[in-house]
């Protein structure tokens, strides 16, 4: 589903990722681990674009999306992300923030729209919620609001960006579940996060990130248990 060929993304002379390549296969779940400003939150912003890369190349589905012809808006379309701090429009409600999209970017009429974002709203526990302002959310549901409005442009893959970081603990919890399903229901996922139970119950792979290499990857049990590195050993020592 996706194929990423010797990617190189640098800010000015700082060059944060340095050749990466991979190949996740459709209705895989990859969870992408390493310590803070190693590139995970780039490499992902790569995939869906909102990074220009500076070499290599990215193909989803088929379709390079590196090539200059490409269609961004399309690519971004099709390509889902769900954020740390959920980036909900704060002046419009839960099914309006979900039918935006959909409408503006698929052409939908807004009858379509709001019947999927229903939909899906209901799948992620919060159908009484739809006409209430993003404010009035706990973090958790506001992330669950964020994953439905990704979800309803109906993405080849999706992405997320430490989606629990900002959440208290309580709250993580109900957003793993929605993303356990999700993945359950064959979704291809790539997921920063340093929630190890969730890569080990959930995470077809693991990669390692570390100064803008994967430094390793592979079966989730057999990296934490048997963490080949010492940069590994010692990330996984800080964080387990
Ligand atoms: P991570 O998500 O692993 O914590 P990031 O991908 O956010 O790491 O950042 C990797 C490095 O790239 C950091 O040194 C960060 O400061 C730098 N960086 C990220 N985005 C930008 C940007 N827009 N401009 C300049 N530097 C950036
Ligand atoms: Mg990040």
């Amino acid at each position: 589903m996706i194929t990423v060929e010797d990617l190189h993304k640098s800010f000015g002379d700082h060059e944060v990722l340095k050749g990466i390549s991979n190949t996740i296969n459709e209705k895989e779940v990859v969870c992408v681990i390493g310590p803070s400003g190693s590139g995970k939150s780039t490499f992902l912003r790569c995939l869906n674009l909102l990074e220009e890369v500076t070499s290599g190349s990215i193909t989803i589905d088929g379709v390079e999306i590196t090539d200059r012809k490409t269609d961004v808006p399309k690519v971004r379309a099709q390509v889902g992300m769900v954020f740390q701090h959920f980036n909900l429009f704060p002046h419009k409600t839960v099914l309006e923030n979900i039918t935006l999209g959909p409408i503006k970017v698929l052409n939908q009429s807004k009858e379509e729209a709001e019947k999927t974002a229903r939909e899906l709203l209901k799948k992620v526990g919060l159908a009484d919620k739809e006409s209430v302002y993003p404010a009035s959310l706990s973090g958790g549901q506001k992330q669950r609001v964020a994953i439905s409005r990704a979800l309803a442009m109906n993405p080849k893959v999706m992405l997320f960006d430490e989606p629990t970081s900002a959440l208290d603990p309580e709250l993580v919890g109900e957003v793993l579940a929605v993303m356990k399903d999700l993945a359950k229901s064959g979704m291809t996922m790539v997921v920063v996060t340093h929630e190890m139970g969730f890569a080990r119950e959930v995470g077809d792979r693991v990669i390692f990130i570390d100064q803008g290499v994967i430094m390793e990857e592979g079966d989730p049990q057999e990296m934490f248990n048997d963490p080949k590195s010492e940069r590994l050993q010692s990330f996984l020592g800080q964080i387990l």
